[in-house]
C-alpha cells in the first residue's frame, strides 16, 4: 500500500526527533533513515497520528491503558490535584491524602494478605526496591546469606541495574554488562517453543523443577527470593500450564524462599481477575504493580508487602533508606485512584473475566484455523498468535526472515497495533473494548495474517 508523503509539520517533527531523542529500544540508524511515527492524539481504544491516520490500539499502549483513553474523570483528578497540591513528598513522616488514600483502595483489591505499600514510579524502579527490600527483610531476619535472586529465562521485570538483571530477555544484558551477580535464571514454562513431545502439565512441571534444582545447587541458605510473572508478557505471552505455580509455590515454602510477583502487567483485570496471582492460585509474598494501576495516565508503581515482610519491615527500629522524591506523588496519586474507582464503577475486571474476555478469547481461537498460525493463546484480554513454519512441528520461521516484524508492518499500515515478539504477535487491548471493536480488531489481525502469508508465498 503507497502512503502519502508526510506533511511539513510531520516532517519537521521527524526530523528534530531524530536529530535530539535517543528513544527506548530503537535502533537509531533505522529511526533516522524511516522517520519515528507520530503520535498525537487518542479517543477510547484509537490512537491517531499526526497525519490523521487511525489505528486500533490491540496493546492499549504498553499493555497499560486499562480504561482506554480520554478518559474525563482521570484528566479531572489529575487536574485537581495539580491545582490543591501539585507536589509534595512522603519523606520524614509525612504523607498526603492522596497517597494515603490510594494505599487504603489497593490493600481492598490486591491479593488476601498484601497490605502494605511502597510507592515508585514505574515497574523497574518497583523492582529495584523490591531487591532492596528483600535483602533489608532477610538482613532483619539474622539470615544475611540468603541473597542471590532466582528469576526465569524470557523474563522481563524492567530496565534499571537490578529490574534488568531480574530479567531473562538475553538481549537485554551485554549492553551494561548484566546480569549483576547473584541473580540467576532458571527455565521458564514456554512449551511452545521449548516442550517439544511434552504435554504442557508435563513441561511445565520439569521447568518447575529447574528452580528446585537450582535451589540445591545454590544452597537455600544463599537463595533470597524467586521473582516471577504470574504470565510472561514481553518474553513472548508464555502462559503456564496447570499445576505449574501449584508446584512453584510449593518450591518456595519448602525452601523458605520468599516468593515476589511481578504483577506490572498481569494486575488490574488483565488476566480476568484484579491480579494475576487471583487467575493462578498463588499466595506471594510481595507484588510489584504499575501499568495498569494508572492505565498508563500518569508514571505510578506500587510494591506490595505481604505479612511476613510487611511485619519486619515495618516493626524495624531501623529507617528504611530508601525513597524517591516523587514516592507517592500526590497527582500519579489521584489519578490512579480516579482510575481504579472507574475500574470498579464499570466493572472492567468482572467483564474481562467475563463477556468481554470471554468473547476476545473466541475470536482469537478462530484465527488458529490460518495456515501461518501455529498456535493461539491467551487468558482474559490477553493473546498471542503464533505464526510459524510448519503447523504441524512446531517450527519457526528462521530468524533473519523477521516474519513478526513483516506482520507487524502490515498491521500498521492497515490501521492496527500489534506486537511482534519475534514471530508471536501479541494482542493486550484496553479492557473498555466493546464486541464491534473486537470483530474491528480480529478482522485487520486477519487480513494481516493473510498479507503476511502472501508474501512468504504460504496464500
Ligand atoms: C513493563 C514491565 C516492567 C517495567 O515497568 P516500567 O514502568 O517500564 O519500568 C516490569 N515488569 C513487567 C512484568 C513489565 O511488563
Amino acid at each position: 500500500m503507497s502512503q502519502a508523503a508526510p506533511s511539513n509539520q510531520t516532517k519537521r517533527w521527524q526530523e528534530i526527533d531524530a536529530r535530539h531523542h535517543l528513544h527506548p529500544f530503537t535502533t537509531h540508524a533505522d529511526l533516522a533513515e524511516k522517520g519515528a511515527r507520530v503520535i498525537t492524539r487518542a479517543e477510547g481504544v484509537y490512537l491517531y497520528d499526526s497525519e490523521g491516520k487511525r489505528l486500533i490500539d490491540g496493546m492499549a499502549g504498553l499493555w497499560c491503558v486499562q480504561v482506554g483513553y480520554g478518559r474525563e474523570e482521570l484528566a479531572e483528578a489529575g487536574y485537581k490535584a495539580l491545582k490543591e497540591l501539585p507536589y509534595y513528598n512522603a519523606f520524614f513522616q509525612t504523607t498526603t491524602p492522596y497517597v494515603a488514600e490510594l494505599s487504603e483502595k489497593l490493600a481492598e483489591v490486591t491479593p488476601k494478605g498484601i497490605d502494605r505499600f511502597f510507592f515508585a514510579n514505574s515497574g523497574s524502579e518497583g523492582n529495584d526496591s523490591a531487591v532492596k527490600a528483600i535483602r533489608y527483610f532477610w538482613n532483619l531476619e539474622g539470615k544475611p546469606s540468603k541473597k542471590i535472586f532466582i528469576a526465569r529465562k524470557k523474563a522481563y521485570h524492567g530496565v534499571t541495574m537490578a529490574a534488568a538483571s531480574l530479567s531473562g530477555l538475553t538481549s537485554m544484558h551485554p549492553q551494561a554488562d548484566l546480569p549483576l551477580p547473584g541473580f540467576v535464571h532458571v527455565d521458564c514454562p514456554d512449551w511452545f517453543a521449548e516442550g517439544g513431545d511434552m504435554t504442557p502439565e508435563e513441561y511445565g512441571l520439569k521447568t518447575a523443577k529447574s528452580l528446585e534444582d537450582k535451589i540445591l545447587e545454590l544452597g537455600a541458605e544463599n537463595v533470597a527470593a524467586f521473582v516471577a510473572e504470574p504470565v510472561q508478557g514481553a518474553g513472548g505471552l508464555i502462559i503456564p500450564p496447570k499445576g505449574y505455580w501449584e508446584e512453584i509455590q510449593r518450591i518456595c515454602r519448602k525452601y523458605d524462599i520468599l516468593l515476589h510477583v511481578d504483577e506490572v502487567i498481569c494486575g488490574f483485570g488483565r488476566t480476568g481477575n484484579w491480579f494475576g496471582s487471583d487467575t493462578f492460585g498463588i499466595e506471594p509474598d510481595m507484588i510489584n504493580m504499575a501499568k495498569g494501576l494508572s492505565s498508563g495516565y500518569q508514571p505510578i508503581a506500587a510494591l506490595g508487602f505481604g505479612e511476613r515482610v510487611g511485619n519486619t519491615l515495618f516493626n524495624s527500629p531501623q529507617e528504611w533508606s530508601h525513597g524517591f522524591t516523587y514516592s507517592g506523588h500526590p497527582v500519579c496519586a489521584a489519578v490512579a485512584l480516579a482510575n481504579l474507582e472507574l475500574i470498579q464503577r464499570e466493572k472492567l475486571v468482572e467483564k474481562a473475566g467475563g463477556d468481554t474476555g470471554a468473547y476476545f478469547q473466541k475470536k482469537l481461537a478462530e484465527l488458529a484455523d490460518h495456515p501461518l498460525v501455529g498456535e493461539t493463546r491467551g487468558v482474559g484480554m490477553l493473546g498471542a498468535i503464533e505464526l510459524v513454519q510448519d503447523k504441524a512441528a512446531r517450527a519457526k520461521f528462521p530468524g533473519d526472515m523477521d516474519v513478526g516484524g513483516q506482520c507487524r508492518n502490515h498491521c500498521f499500515r492497515e490501521g492496527l497495533i500489534m506486537r511482534a515478539i519475534g514471530d508471536t504477535m501479541v494482542l493486550s487491548p484496553p479492557l473498555v473494548i466493546s464486541q464491534a471493536e473486537i470483530d474491528e480488531l480480529f478482522e485487520l489481525a486477519r487480513r494481516c495474517i493473510d498479507l503476511t502469508a502472501k508474501d512468504l508465498g504460504v496464500l
